[in-house]
């Protein structure tokens, strides 16, 4: 073991970008990055105090309440706090334990993990994990692809876990085993299609599209207003693609299969990958209700978007960004649920 004295002098035997890249391991392993208060104030009123309930700017301080400031809207009289119509609204969890738990959708821990990581019950983990991905999805939004464009669907079979029969739902065929194989041959109405497309300045457009194949008017109404004019699709030689392009004014490159090569500035390489790092993501959660499907994609599309974020710094940015979108779901919406088709 190396006495300080000899890591100190080792320390200046360094350049001085080895010194730098040295400073930020330090404080990364040291920062243990606390979320204050402040800091969700200034995330979710980042465009100036509003009130939530009208958006008008004329407010007030108005006293506390539970240890936590309120505030009077003078336009529409009513109160707020800095946490009303969003995630944490109605959360008897401190701050510390949605930090927490943003921690562990980054390391994409099971609701079962999350909850003993963090000691709550599996269906508060439930909740706090749909809340955030909620508010996340909502944030994040569908994006805008343009320039060149490499686009796919994939195909995920539909599953109605998490329906119960007690809310009034009732199932349309007999339950298949979690995650389980799609019984018919090729795509069919058993299976859910979810469209994919990656631009190369990293946007990433990920929808649950449709039931059973897609088809170009599908594609024409998931994409209206996310795809820019005069961009070059790069897509298999699927013909759902050919009237969507002429409709939305694209350049269409057809990659035919048995001829992808890698060397090629037209290819559809990344996205072939990213449908393994998606398949390999959903793998983990075992068999996703569809209702939920949306909010897994948008999971993993935060990971690719912040992928080269200090580690230790992604479980802040993931709440703050939470805590900054309005959202008005109770726990009886939740029950409610039916899939979100683009
Ligand atoms: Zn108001």
């Amino acid at each position: 073991m190396p006495t300080l004295t000899d890591i100190k002098s080792d320390i200046l035997t360094l350049t001085n970008e080895q010194q730098i890249n040295l400073l930020n391991y330090i404080s990364e392993i040291l920062s243990l990055s606390p979320v204050s208060i402040q800091d969700c104030r200034e995330a979710r009123f980042s465009k100036g105090k509003a009130c939530p309930h009208c958006e008008s700017h004329d407010i007030c301080k108005y006293g506390t309440s539970s240890g936590k400031q309120r505030y009077k809207c003078k336009s529409c009289l009513r109160t707020f706090t800095d946490f009303s119509k969003s995630v944490l609204s109605g959360s008897k969890l401190p701050l510390s334990y949605w930090l927490e738990y943003a921690k562990c959708m980054i390391l994409g821990l099971s609701i079962r993990h999350a909850a003993e990581h963090i000691e709550v019950c599996v269906k508060t983990s439930f909740y706090m994990r749909h809340r955030i991905l909620d508010a996340i999805r909502l944030y994040t939004g569908m994006g805008h692809l343009e320039g060149v464009i490499e686009m796919d669907e994939t195909y995920f079979a539909e599953s109605f876990k998490g329906n119960h029969v007690k809310s009034g739902f009732t199932m349309p065929r007999p339950s298949r085993k979690r995650g389980g194989e799609v019984k018919k041959r090729g795509i069919s109405s058993e299976q859910v299609c979810v469209l994919t497309g990656l631009d190369r300045q990293g946007n990433i457009y990920a929808e649950l599209v449709c039931k059973g194949r897609m088809k170009s008017s599908d594609l024409s109404r998931a994409l209206d207003g996310h795809i820019e004019v005069g961009s070059i699709l790069c897509t298999d030689s699927h013909k759902s693609y050919t009237q969507f392009v002429e409709d939305f004014e694209l350049e269409h490159k057809r990659i035919e299969s048995g001829k992808r090569r890698t060397d090629d500035f037209y290819n559809i390489q990344r996205l072939n990958s990213f449908h393994s790092r998606l398949k390999l993501w959903m793998s983990r959660f075992k068999g996703v209700s569809t209702k939920y499907l949306v909010n897994y994609l948008y999971w993993m599309k935060w990971l690719e978007y912040f992928k080269n974020d200090k580690e230790v710094l992604k479980g802040k940015s993931m709440l703050l960004q939470t805590v900054s979108t309005q959202l008005e779901l109770n726990i009886n919406d939740y029950k409610v649920r039916a899939a979100l088709y683009r």
